[in-house]
């Protein structure tokens, strides 16, 4: 019998992966959005791949907060950005 990765859906492509091959963006009960490296924080979790199309064009469009249902500031959202895509390039960036 195959075992099944655990597989999640990014909220910016849509494209189904393997959950460690996304990050993931939590959101606690006071509404602060953070990367939870350990995928295994409380709270609201959304998906993401590890590139930067995927992460800028969710940030941007704010439908992360959405999915999150949170008010996130916009500068939050961009200091969550940066520090995702700083981790994404010490990860060498070829998960692609
Ligand atoms: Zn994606």
């Amino acid at each position: 019998m195959m075992k099944k990765k655990p597989q999640r859906m990014c909220v910016s492509c849509r494209t189904r992966r393997d959950k460690k091959d996304l990050l993931r963006i939590v959101s606690d009960q006071e509404g602060n959005v953070m990367y939870d490296p350990t995928g295994k924080a409380s709270g609201r979790g959304a998906y993401l791949c590890r590139n930067k199309e995927c992460i800028m064009t969710e940030l941007k469009a704010r439908r992360l907060a959405k999915g999150l249902k949170t008010g996130i500031e916009k500068e939050d959202l961009e200091k969550l950005a940066s520090e995702i895509l700083e981790l994404c390039g010490k990860d060498g960036g070829d998960a692609e």
